[in-house]
């Protein structure tokens, strides 16, 4: 592993995000400073996420 490399978490649920994962990342839609991560399962229960940011909610 590079000096340095981290995993993304997911913001839904704080696991880490790995790779190889169908994960998804996104810009937060209210504020576009915060890169959201969610993962497969958060997806598929359509789990809420919270920009650290600006404090938005989504589905
Ligand atoms: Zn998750
Ligand atoms: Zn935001």
């Amino acid at each position: 592993m590079p000096e340095g490399f981290s995993l993304s978490h997911c913001t839904s649920c704080n696991r880490p995000i790995l790779p190889g994962t169908k994960a998804v990342r996104f810009n937060c839609p209210n504020c576009h400073q915060v890169l959201i991560w969610r993962d497969e399962l958060c997806r598929k229960f359509s789990r809420r996420y919270k920009c650290v940011n600006c404090g938005f909610e989504g589905p």
